[in-house]
């Protein structure tokens, strides 16, 4: 294996690792994100208030209507119940009678309403309800599917490292160390593949005689652009 050929392979298995980090970072935000869920919760918490709301402003008004008929029946048997004769009176009780019809009518507007209103709240309550149970399910099954994904990810991850460590021995400790510092300066990347004459990692074309040595097996050749190692089959 030439050693350029080394650092090209150790350089691939890094990428992986690399990969590998960043997806299971990725699934442990999905899996700790909570703004979904706590939005369809929200949600429903407000439907269902607006629903209590509704209920009791229905019972108040069922409440005001029956008051109302109280008095009426009241004052109806006042009015024909014969105890009353004086005529002042049993007009004064006609009047009461027609006021309280009116404010009746008044009533039953308003119960209408109340009742449009609470069947409405009903509808809101209950797609809102759904809409958190979907989305519950739908979370349950995404982090079924992460969790499945996270703990193939660590076996990988775990196998990687093992074929890293496997690699490591083999290299010279110069070169491992420049390939470390370029991984770190290169975003990750210390080892570019020639192609067509050119650099890939930054696109620069190689003159003839650096594409030529950079075929060598012994010697690290690197790109006079970036800097990086590179490796030509
Ligand atoms: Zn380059």
């Amino acid at each position: 294996m030439s050693e350029p050929f080394k650092l090209f392979r150790l350089q691939q298995v890094d990428s992986q690792i690399d990969q590998t980090k960043s997806r299971l970072t990725e699934i442990e935000n999905t899996l700790k994100d909570e703004t979904e869920l706590s939005l369809a919760q929200r949600n429903f918490e407000e439907t269902e208030k607006k629903l209590v709301t509704a209920q009791k402003g229905l019972k108040r008004s069922e409440d005001e209507v029956e008051a109302v008929q109280i008095k009426i029946e009241l004052n109806q048997s006042n009015l024909y119940g014969g105890k009353v004769t004086n005529p002042k009176e049993l007009q004064d009780l006609q009047q009461e009678a027609a006021a309280h019809k009116r404010y009746l009518t008044t009533l039953e507007d308003k119960l209408l309403e109340k009742m449009v209103a609470l069947e409405d709240a009903e509808s809101g309550y209950e797609a809102s309800q759904t809409r958190l149970e979907d989305t519950q399910k739908l979370i349950a099954e995404r982090n079924k599917a992460l969790t499945i994904e996270q703990a193939n990810l660590l076996k990988d991850l775990e196998r990687l490292i093992g074929e890293r460590q496997a690699a490591i021995p083999s290299i010279p400790s110069d070169d491992l160390e420049l390939y470390e510092k370029l991984r770190a300066k290169r975003a990750g990347v210390a080892v570019a593949k020639v192609k067509d004459k050119t650099c890939t990692a930054c696109g620069a074309v190689l003159p003839h005689a650096l594409a030529q040595a950079s075929r060598s097996p012994n010697k690290i050749s690197r790109c006079e652009t970036c800097g990086r190692i590179l490796y030509s089959r």
